[in-house]
């Protein structure tokens, strides 16, 4: 299973539709100071599930609907498209009945987030196990922000242990775990 496309609308800085291919492998985003790389990086979080506003360089979630420019009115919802190709059929037990998954995040201004898995609605919940459990996700190490690196060679080591148990794939069962201990 990997990334194929990303999809924005409304989205910080990406106040026009702008889709992008992603190829397997690394991928680096370059480009001048404010271009919107970062906001990239977060819009793949955000749909992803990500509902932290500090992990998203906000102050509340609406915050990254467009807020508007001196020629552009501020916009009213941000949407996230992401398109993964499942060929390989790894996607976990209900999300794998196609070759291609897709999943949309919109948040409107005082309504909030909703989020669809191939075309049907969707719980946050669901969208996080799904890509918690393929060991990627909006916490993942497979997504390098700024500053990270110096972060992960200054970790202590039980920091550094989330981070090596994320990329082993096992904290889908965590969260599980968790859930299950507070019933
Ligand atoms: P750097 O190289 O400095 O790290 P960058 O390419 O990572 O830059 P970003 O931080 O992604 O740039 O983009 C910053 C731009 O996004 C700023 O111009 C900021 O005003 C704009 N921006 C962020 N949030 C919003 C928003 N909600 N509405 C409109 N513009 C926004
Ligand atoms: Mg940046």
């Amino acid at each position: 299973m990997h990334f194929t496309r990303i999809r924005l609308q409304g989205f910080k800085s990406f106040v026009d539709q702008t889709e992008l291919s992603i190829a397997p492998g690394l991928t680096g985003v370059v480009g001048p100071n404010g271009c919107g790389k970062s906001n990239l990086l977060e819009a793949l979080r955000w749909v992803m599930g990500e509902n932290r506003p500090t992990a998203m360089r906000g102050g509340g979630m609406e915050d990254v609907i467009f807020a508007g420019a001196s020629s552009r009115p501020a916009r009213n919802f941000a949407e996230v498209t992401l398109q993964l190709d499942n060929s390989d059929r790894l996607a976990p037990p209900g999300f794998n009945d196609s070759d291609v998954l897709e999943i949309v995040r919109r948040i409107t201004r005082d309504v909030g987030s909703a989020y669809k898995t191939n075309g049907k609605d969707a719980r946050a919940r669901d969208v996080q196990m799904l890509f918690a459990d393929a060991s990627t996700g909006a916490h993942s190490p497979a997504l390098v922000r700024q500053g990270q690196i110096a972060e992960l060679i200054n970790a202590k080591p039980k920091a550094r242990r989330r981070i090596l148990e994320e990329a082993a794939g096992i904290s889908g069962l965590y969260q599980r775990r968790h859930e299950a201990e507070l019933k």
